[in-house]
């Protein structure tokens, strides 16, 4: 199975060529009602090897010989789950760095972001996309339903102290759905002291085991969240 999938059209990122560093059955440390990949198998905290570093090399040299110079915006660390769960991470990144002057990111739903390895391997990217659905451990466990052993101050905790320290471009995804539509001052005022570059607001528009939002309730959202108040950029 390969570790490369793509390039993808992203409106965000451009063309983007995703890794894969799981390639297996769902390994994450959340759980979501909203998750397009189905229930996850494993839900998980430790860190671990499940590709190896070496076919990671392989893949993305063969991938981008078969490709054309301007195929590919960016790279992008994402698939079968929580990427920062793969403890070889740190090492695919340099991979990358050897072998192309692409642009790097990474998809992360900030479960792992207040360990100090993590964070340093996060700023090794260009740009860090990361995910806030709750202002409270109530809804982190209604909405992403994580491991045990996750808490929201650990997750607060871990975008504020990395946001501070990290130079590269930085972005939140927050997900609406009926459990958090009533929190949206909330997420906004917590996402205003993170300070992300930018706030992205979203409903699970493709097939999933929960209803979106309407077009009318997420505007209402955006506007909450462009309020000056909160300083966005
Ligand atoms: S964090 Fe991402 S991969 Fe994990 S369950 Fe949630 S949506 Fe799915």
């Amino acid at each position: 199975m390969s570790t490369i999938y793509g390039p993808v059209p992203s409106w965000r990122l451009g063309k983007s060529l995703g890794f894969d560093l799981i390639t297996k059955d769902k390994v994450c440390s959340f759980d979501c009602v909203y998750c397009q990949l189905g229930c996850t198998k494993e839900k998980s905290v430790k860190r671990a090897i499940f590709v190896d570093t070496e076919l990671v090399k392989l893949d993305l040299s063969e991938a981008l010989d078969a490709l054309e110079e301007g195929d590919v915006d960016f790279i992008t660390f994402s698939g079968m789950g929580e990427s920062t769960l793969a403890s070889n991470l740190d090492e695919a990144i340099e991979v990358v760095r050897a072998i192309t002057d692409l642009p790097i990111t990474i998809l992360t739903n900030a479960s792992l972001l207040h360990l100090k390895e993590v964070q340093i391997t996060l700023s090794k990217l260009d740009k860090v996309i990361t995910k806030l659905d709750a202002p409270n451990s109530e809804l982190l466990r209604k909405i992403n339903k994580p491991h045990a052993s996750i808490s929201i101050d650990d997750i607060l905790n871990g975008l504020k102290g990395f946001r501070r320290a990290y130079a590269g471009e930085f972005e939140l995804q927050m997900m609406f759905i009926n459990e958090n539509k009533g929190c949206a001052e909330d997420l906004a005022r917590i996402a205003a002291a993170i300070k992300p570059e930018r706030v992205d607001i979203n409903t699970p528009l493709r097939p999933c085991s929960v209803e979106p939002l309407s077009r009318e309730q997420i505007n209402r959202i955006k506007n909450i969240n462009e309020t000056p108040q909160f300083d966005f950029n």
